[in-house]
């Protein structure tokens, strides 16, 4: 994954750097969220993170609001977060803009052109929350399908912003039945 320097040799900020048709570095930089006493001078972008978010800004015909994107461990404890978000690793951006969570939730509910489209970007993680969207370039389940969590009208998601991988229950569940099945055969 491509690193992004915030600064030049001169200390000078890199904000008008173009990274993708529609951003610039300087869009990413103000949503990069960390203590001060962390000092961040850089980001991961994945490149196909960047192709989605043109695509999307292509389609809404709109201009798309990165509000959050790389957020530090330290941060997210403080905020009360696990840590384990996508943000951490840069893979991850909320996103707002004119039509775009409407577009996102019709392209996951009718697995359309967009949705595939996304999916072929590499998107295997979309949130749906009141004004934005969540979008990740994690790794796919084992089943292929999409990590997907709805959030609008849940004021408590509000406040949040975001959250972390939803945790997979059912996994767990059957993890769980083994370890008990197990432990009733062992002697
Ligand atoms: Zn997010």
């Amino acid at each position: 994954m491509r690193v992004y320097p915030f600064y030049d040799d001169n200390g000078n900020l890199l904000d008008y750097v173009q990274v993708s048709r529609y951003f610039t570095l300087g869009e990413f930089r103000n949503a990069c969220f960390s203590l001060s006493s962390e000092n961040i001078r850089q980001v991961p972008i994945p490149q196909n993170l960047l192709y989605a978010m043109d695509y999307l800004r292509d389609k809404i015909g709109q201009p798309i609001h990165i509000n959050s994107h790389f957020r530090t461990i330290a941060h997210e404890k403080r905020k009360g977060r696990s840590g384990n978000s996508q943000h951490t690793l840069g893979k991850a951006v909320d996103l707002s803009g004119q039509g775009l969570v409407a577009l996102i939730e019709t392209a996951v509910k009718e697995r359309n052109e967009v949705y595939y489209k996304l999916r072929d970007f590499g998107i295997n993680a979309i949130g749906i929350y009141d004004n934005f969207v969540h979008i990740d370039t994690r790794s796919p389940k084992v089943s292929g399908d999409l990590y997907y969590w709805n959030k609008k009208g849940d004021s408590s998601a509000k406040k949040k912003d975001d959250d972390d991988a939803p945790i997979d229950w059912g996994k767990g569940l059957i993890l769980l039945l083994i370890l008990v099945f197990i432990n009733k055969h062992k002697k």
